[in-house]
Formats: structure tokens, C-alpha cells, sequence
């Protein structure tokens, strides 16, 4: 690390005033299994083998095209009384799938069993099948669990189970080294990019996780500087910072703001000066103001509601406040974990309707009072809601497309944009 003079943090509000309405009640959101998309396009050495039902397999195999293990005798064991020999029968067809599996595909060096609501009912403790498979196929691939279930999972949480089930699992940092350790799936472009600038800044050395090979898994320790790059990972942090790890707290990588605050948290941790700071980001900054310019025009003045889908919601309505000149009325979450979004909590324009949980009658109740121009939302609920004549936009997009960095910012504005542009052109 440098020991030049640290950069200069910006002024915060205080969010204590900041009211959050607490709902419970009918949810619309997509279980932790969505993750897989995202994940399997990631880690290329990994193989996400869903245990669960046919709905699992549809959900996934129509997002990802992803291998499913769906057995018609789980659904029997789901009705039918949880006996042990029904248990010891799903073990069997599990270990042999999994057989079959590895002796077809040589390329797999990790294999994750990925729990569902129909294992978790039937209590299928993947966590010992995991050990039992890595025995069985010791030193031919390495075998873990998590929870992409419905039941304990939201959207992008299977992220969050996935990451926390490796956690042990990563070796340890030497004493007396220190690295920078940024924490959630980042498009390969989008993670170069960073690298680059964490480069030129003079930090590092600079691992990311999750891997693009689960054979790879970066080091932890007392020695680790944490810098989150999604909002949605509060429990694998927590898991980092019990191995050692300091959280360096920021805003998320989203927006010209967002960026340059989550590069300037890494920057204080190594000393950078402020000069060397303002020289490095200088660049990227003006290309980024060039591609926010023209869809800013679009976007300033109009009304946003945000519902509780991805996570990303909170960070996503502080951009598109504070760069685009948007009006956010509603932004929901379906949790908030104020230790992992805190910074940007300060940072929301008051008199937001902040909203946490979901009740899915009374939330469209005010949607349908409120009618923002635009709404970001959960497959599920977009067609009927353009039916009744409101514009959307799809949560899960925000999340598969690469949006986080100085490059992606004008890609990011225009996905605001694009419902808006189209109406305007269909009307005129
Ligand atoms: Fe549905 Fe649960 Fe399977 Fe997700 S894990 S697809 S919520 S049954």
C-alpha cells in the first residue's frame, strides 16, 4: 500500500430520517435459482445441477438452458410421507445423475447442487450429499451446495447462498499481505475495465470473486480489503469479515458517481492521493458524461417506481435521481441490509416512499394511484401492468446486462430510456 495522502471523501446527509414502510404479504419475485443464469456464464468451470422439480427445471431451463436433475420421484416424495427409504431413493438417483454427469463431462471441475423448495419440503440435505460425492469422486471434481429455493431465497440472494457455500473454502491470504478483494459477478468486459483502472491507481494485487474458474478462488484474511460490487451479498461478506476480511464501505459501481465513489473507497484504503485520483479517473469520467448527455434528456422530469425484485433497486434510484434527473416515487427492496447499502441509503432524494417486503395488492394500489412513466418490475407483473397503459421495464435485465463501471453508463441510462423512446415514437 502507498502512503501518499488519502482522497477526500464527499459530504453525506444523514439518512436517519429516512422513513421505510415494512411489508408482509403476497410477493411476486423470482426465487434464488434465477442466479444460476448469471452464475454458470461466469464461473466456466462450474456445473449448477438443480435437485428439484419440473417447475425448477422450466424456470431455469428457459433462462439458461441449464442441465436439470428433475426426477419424477420427488414429486412422490413430496406428497407422500417423508419415510427414509424414499430419502435413501433420491440419494441414489442423485449419486447416480451425478455419475452419469461427470463421466459425460470432463470439463466440470466444480459441482454445485442447487437446492429448490420441493428438496428443502422433503428435507434432501444437500450439504451431506455435497460431502458424499466428493468422496465418491475425490480429486475429479470438487462438489458443494446452496439454496436457490423459493422458500428461503429471493432472485438474486442464489448469488448470495452460492458465494457463501465457497467462503470456506478459499485459501488463506499470507500474513502480512494485503489485497483488494471486490465481491460479486461482474460481465468479464466490465471486470477487465476495473482491473485496469485499479491499475493505473496502484492498488492492488486485485482478486475478484466470484472466480471466472472455481478452481482459482481468491485468498482471505486479516490482510483483505472487501469492496462489494453488488448490493445483494450481505451474508458472504459477513462470511469474509468472520475469515478476516475489512469492508471497505461505498456506493455500488452504477452511475458516473456510484463508480468513482466505489474506486475512491479502494483508493482511501492505499493511500492514493487525491491528485493521482482526479488524473486516473479523468478519462473515463468525460467519455461517461458524453454517453449519459443524451439520454439524460430523456429521462430528467419523469416519474420512476421501483419494485422490489433484484436488490438493486436502492443504488439504481439514487443514479437515476441524482444523474438522470428522474423523479423515483416508490423504490422497494425485498430486503434491506442496511450494513451492505448504507452509503447509498444517504444519498436517496428525500421524500422517496422506501418500502421493504412486499405486499403485492397494496403496492399496485398505489402504483395505479401514483402512474409513474415508468416502472421497473418483475416479468410476472409486466404485462398486465402495460395492459393498463404503464410503461416497464424488466428487473432481471438489470441484472444479466453488464451495467456497472464508467463504460457501461450510458448502456445503463438507456435502458431507462429505450420504453420511453419507443412510447414517443408510437404515439407520434
Ligand atoms: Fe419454484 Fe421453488 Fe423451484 Fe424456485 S425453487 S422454481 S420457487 S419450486
Amino acid at each position: 500500500m502507498g502512503h501518499e495522502k488519502p482522497v477526500r471523501s464527499p459530504d453525506r446527509a444523514d439518512c436517519s430520517e429516512l422513513s421505510v414502510r415494512h411489508e408482509r404479504g403476497q410477493r411476486q419475485v423470482f426465487c434464488g435459482l434465477a442466479a444460476i443464469v448469471w452464475l454458470h456464464r461466469k464461473i466456466q468451470d462450474a456445473f449448477f445441477l438443480v435437485v428439484g422439480s419440473r417447475t425448477c427445471a422450466h424456470l431455469v431451463q428457459s433462462a439458461a438452458g441449464v442441465m436439470i436433475f428433475a426426477e419424477p420421484r420427488f414429486a412422490t416424495a413430496v406428497l407422500g410421507e417423508r419415510d427414509l427409504a424414499g430419502l435413501a431413493d433420491c440419494n441414489q438417483e442423485l449419486d447416480r445423475v451425478v455419475g452419469e454427469l461427470l463421466a459425460r463431462r470432463p470439463d466440470i471441475g466444480t459441482l454445485f447442487l442447487v437446492g429448490s423448495c420441493p428438496s428443502e419440503v422433503i428435507k434432501l440435505d444437500l450439504e451431506k450429499a455435497a460431502e458424499r460425492l466428493a468422496l465418491a469422486h475425490q480429486g475429479r471434481v470438487r462438489v458443494r451446495s446452496f439454496s436457490g429455493s423459493g422458500l428461503e431465497t429471493t432472485f438474486t440472494q442464489g448469488e448470495d447462498t452460492c458465494l457463501l457455500a465457497l467462503v470456506p473454502t478459499l485459501p488463506e491470504l499470507p500474513s502480512g499481505q494485503t489485497s483488494l478483494l471486490v465481491v460479486g459477478a461482474l460481465a468479464d468486459t466490465v471486470e477487465d475495465q476495473l482491473s485496469r483502472l485499479f491499475g493505473e491507481l496502484g492498488i492492488g494485487p486485485v482478486h475478484f470473486f466470484p472466480p471466472r474458474r472455481a478452481d482459482s478462488l481468491p485468498p482471505v484474511g486479516p490482510g483483505t480489503r472487501l469492496l462489494l460490487a453488488q448490493p445483494f451479498l450481505g451474508e458472504t461478506a459477513r462470511a469474509l469479515i468472520a475469515r478476516g476480511a475489512t469492508h471497505l464501505p461505498a456506493l455500488y459501481p452504477l452511475g458516473i458517481e456510484g463508480t468513482r465513489e466505489w474506486l475512491r473507497a479502494a483508493a482511501n484504503a492505499w493511500g492514493v492521493s487525491e491528485e493521482r485520483f482526479d488524473t486516473v479517473v479523468a478519462a473515463p469520467v468525460a467519455r461517461a458524461e458524453r454517453g449519459l448527455a443524451h439520454y439524460r434528456e430523456r429521462l430528467a422530469g419523469k416519474r420512476i417506481t421501483l419494485l422490489p425484485e433484484s436488490q438493486l433497486e436502492i443504488p439504481l434510484a439514487r443514479f437515476l435521481a441524482r444523474e438522470c434527473g428522474m423523479q423515483p416515487v416508490e423504490v422497494g427492496v425485498p430486503y434491506l441490509d442496511r450494513q451492505v447499502v448504507g452509503e447509498e441509503l444517504s444519498l436517496l432524494p428525500a421524500g422517496i416512499d422506501l418500502a421493504e417486503g412486499q405486499d403485492l395488492e397494496s403496492q399496485l394500489d398505489r402504483l395505479r394511484a401514483e402512474r409513474p412513466d415508468l416502472t421497473v418490475c418483475g416479468l410476472g407483473l409486466a404485462n398486465p401492468l402495460e395492459a393498463e397503459g404503464l410503461l416497464t421495464k424488466w428487473s432481471i435485465e438489470l441484472v444479466v446486462t453488464p451495467i456497472q463501471g464508467f463504460d457501461q453508463v450510458g448502456d445503463l441510462a438507456e435502458l431507462f430510456a429505450r420504453p420511453l423512446i419507443r412510447q414517443s415514437r408510437l404515439v407520434a
